[in-house]
């Protein structure tokens, strides 16, 4: 695979985020604002605009993987399309396809994904008490829905990690349940740091809910965890009794070292960093007729030119919120 997709510290993509859309039936404040301004449609790339650049990504860049995102990536009517489609193409056949979601409807959509080929589910579920809940996603009367989605794609064997993000003052009463919940499904849990994403309305230090914080929290009640190390993002721990859990340290901890990700925004901009100000804009360089070298060397300059990321940067402050960017 050519070298020109490395930057300076060696670092490759491998993961690629896609947001089908920027749109959402949930409101978490942690991730957008309240009232929210979606992108006009004619901004949102087409499905055949996605599928060109990830071909390229995969056959120039070589990524492996490729997580569909949003916004709420079920609200997008092309995601089983757009998934029948990378299965059915010899070069992207193997890729791991995987969705982040919500699971509001998940239930509904399951077997078409299924059928579709999907791999695996993450689904981001921050509190299990329904008021917890609502105030969390903004939301009313949701959380039935959610648990209902969880519980179907465990029925149908696909592999699902929740992930749950922790804002101090707002939802750290939900660790402990959600560890049991997990436990007694057999699902892995993963507590996310909450990261300065959000267009700084809510985000504060003192907010966040950090792993060492977790850790100590974990133990009063179930005993030490011990370290089981890294895997991608996430830190995992095993607790005396066999029970596991994972902490995405973003803030405390940063991963940057070893990113291999970056996000294509649902109007078509390529973010190679959570922490960038701006991405690279490539929707006008696909609809003026850009032929695919030219388009591999601005994706290959975009991919050098990697920030060094939240261990460097720290907050970032853009137009763009986490539901724009693709979480
Ligand atoms: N709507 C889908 C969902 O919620 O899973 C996909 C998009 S959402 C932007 C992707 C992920 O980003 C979710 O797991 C969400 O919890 C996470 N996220 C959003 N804002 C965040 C923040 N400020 N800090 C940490 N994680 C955040
Ligand atoms: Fe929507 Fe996901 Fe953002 Fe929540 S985290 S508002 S579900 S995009």
């Amino acid at each position: 695979m050519s070298r020109a997709f490395e930057d300076r510290h060696g670092r490759r993509p491998r993961k690629l985020r896609v947001s089908l859309t920027d749109r959402c039936n949930f409101r978490c404040g942690y991730c957008m604002p309240e009232q929210p301004q979606w992108a006009p449609k004619d901004q949102l790339l087409t499905a055949d605009e996605r599928l060109r650049l990830i071909r390229l990504f995969v056959e120039r860049a070589g990524v492996r993987s490729i997580r569909l995102t949003g916004g709420e990536p079920l609200l997008a009517p092309e995601l089983d399309g757009l998934i029948a489609r990378l299965r059915g193409d010899p070069l992207t056949a193997k890729l791991r396809l995987s969705i982040t979601t919500n699971a509001q409807l998940l239930h509904r959509r399951l077997p078409g994904l299924v059928a579709a080929g999907l791999d695996d589910i993450n689904v981001s579920l921050d509190a299990l008490e329904p008021a917890r809940f609502d105030a969390m996603t903004r939301t009313r009367h949701r959380l039935p829905a959610v648990l209902r989605g969880v519980e179907a794609a465990c029925e149908a064997g696909i592999p699902v990690k929740i992930n749950a993000v922790i804002v101090r003052g707002q939802n750290e009463d939900q660790i402990l349940p959600m560890l049991r919940w997990a436990m007694d499904r057999d699902l892995v849990l993963r507590f996310i740091e909450f990261m300065p994403l959000e267009g700084g309305a809510l985000w504060r230090r003192e907010r966040v809910f950090s792993e060492a914080e977790l850790i100590d929290h974990v133990t009063g009640e179930f005993g030490a965890p011990v370290s089981l190390g890294a895997d991608g993002p996430a830190s995992y721990y095993a607790l005396p009794d066999g029970g596991r859990f994972g902490v995405i340290p973003t803030v405390t901890r940063p991963f940057c070292g070893d990113c291999d990700r970056m996000r294509l925004t649902a109007t078509g901009a390529l973010y190679t960093c959570l922490f960038a100000s701006r991405g690279t804009e490539l929707r006008e360089l696909l609809r003026g007729g850009v032929d695919d070298e030219a388009l591999v060397a601005h994706l290959a300059a975009a991919s050098r030119a990697k920030p060094d990321g939240y261990a460097q940067t720290g907050a970032v402050e853009r137009p763009i919120t986490m539901h724009g960017l693709g979480g």
